[in-house]
């Protein structure tokens, strides 16, 4: 049997946004991968965490928007742990729970400069996949010069339509994945919701319709 290929996408998704959700589809259909885990963290390590909405909250939108979508699930990993999340430490328990399957760590090129300053992040490359996709607002290109580990030389950066083979696994660990991103940002939702604005456009209507209920994101 094939092994299985699992997408592990992290973020605070603070709000979830239609930008994620169109990312995520199109890694999914390029990796061929079999499902993709949407990872909502606790108390995210490289934020400061002052407009920070509770993980429930933030966890609850996750799971609403991912209804419609059957490669993908939401996971309440990090959440659960009631404490600061580190990559590692996550990867490791999916790993227990999926110990045969290959794993992918999709970020934006923007989460992907920062590796640097990760816990372990040489460890974190050596136990999976990155794909490092592009995102407006910043350059993929930026990602070569972003850190000077021991994987620089195993980044390949793939092409518009080609799909990752079984041989590309084989000597490359970093795909630089150039998408045809949205441009738009949690951040932007935060502060359109505050103005009273509508974010109709950018967020699904599941989670227009649970941020109202619950007056998230008040001034
Ligand atoms: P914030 O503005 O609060 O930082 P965000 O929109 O960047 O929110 P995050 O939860 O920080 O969302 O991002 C989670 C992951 O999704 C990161 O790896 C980020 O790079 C990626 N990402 C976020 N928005 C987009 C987008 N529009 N296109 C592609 N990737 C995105
Ligand atoms: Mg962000």
């Amino acid at each position: 049997m094939k092994e299985e290929r699992i997408g592990l996408f992290g973020g605070t998704f603070n709000p979830i946004h239609s930008g994620h959700l169109r990312a995520a589809e199109i890694v999914q259909k390029r990796l061929l991968l079999d499902k993709i885990l949407f990872i909502p963290s606790y108390i995210p390590p490289h934020k400061d965490s002052v407009e920070i909405t509770s993980p429930a909250h933030r966890l609850k939108m996750v799971e609403l928007a991912l209804r419609s979508y059957p490669h993908f699930a939401p996971s309440s990993i990090e959440v659960d742990a009631k404490e600061k999340s580190y990559s590692i430490i996550t990867l490791g328990k999916i790993k227990k729970l999926y110990p045969k399957a290959k794993t992918f760590f999709v970020l934006g090129v923007d989460a992907f400069l920062e590796i640097d300053t990760w816990k372990n992040h040489e460890n974190v490359l050596e136990q999976c996949f990155f794909v490092v996709i592009s995102r407006p607002g910043f350059q993929l290109i930026d990602a070569e010069t972003a850190f000077s580990g021991m994987h620089r030389e195993k980044m390949l950066e793939l092409p518009e339509p080609e799909i990752i083979n079984d041989d590309a696994l084989l000597k490359f660990r970093i795909f630089l994945m150039p998408i045809d991103a949205l441009n738009i940002a949690s951040t932007d939702i935060r502060k359109k919701l505050r103005r009273g604005e509508s974010v109709k456009t950018m967020v699904p209507d599941v989670v227009v319709s649970y941020i109202k209920e619950n007056n998230l994101y008040q001034s």
